[in-house]
């Protein structure tokens, strides 16, 4: 994991969306990876995180205090969008949608690259 990895201490986007994906990438079916009993049926082709399908939004998988020190204790096994979500684009330019979530809970916008890229 890169050095700097400004997530760990906001975790706001993973108390903001319905975190939904493709049933299968669950571990209940063949190939799947996402821990099931942490996932609840959206429909015939959906699951989406335990937590996140009502207001307020919390992930299952979220620890710690969003804003201070959090982490995805299933990390490795994620769904597809919490992988899809860049904190940096490829040029290094910060995701605009970020700094507006790390906004609404008084965090700092993220300084453009060179600093190690994270997730
Ligand atoms: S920096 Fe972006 S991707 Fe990381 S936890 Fe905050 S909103 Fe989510
Ligand atoms: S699975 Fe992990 S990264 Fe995805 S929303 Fe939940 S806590 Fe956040």
């Amino acid at each position: 994991m890169d050095a700097y990895n400004p997530c760990l201490d906001c975790g706001i986007c993973c108390t903001h969306f319905r975190i939904s994906f493709y049933w299968a990438e669950a571990d209940d079916t063949p190939g799947g990876y996402v821990p099931a009993d942490m996932t609840e049926k959206l429909n015939h082709n959906l699951r989406c995180m335990k937590g996140n399908n009502q207001v307020p939004r919390r992930c299952s998988a979220l620890t710690g205090e969003v804003g201070k020190a959090v982490s995805c204790s299933i990390y490795e096994n994620r769904p597809s969008p919490c992988r899809e979500f860049p904190v940096y684009f490829e040029d290094g330019t910060p995701n605009p949608k970020c700094d507006e979530l790390r906004a609404m809970i008084g965090l700092p916008p993220l300084p453009h690259a060179p600093l190690p890229r994270a997730a």
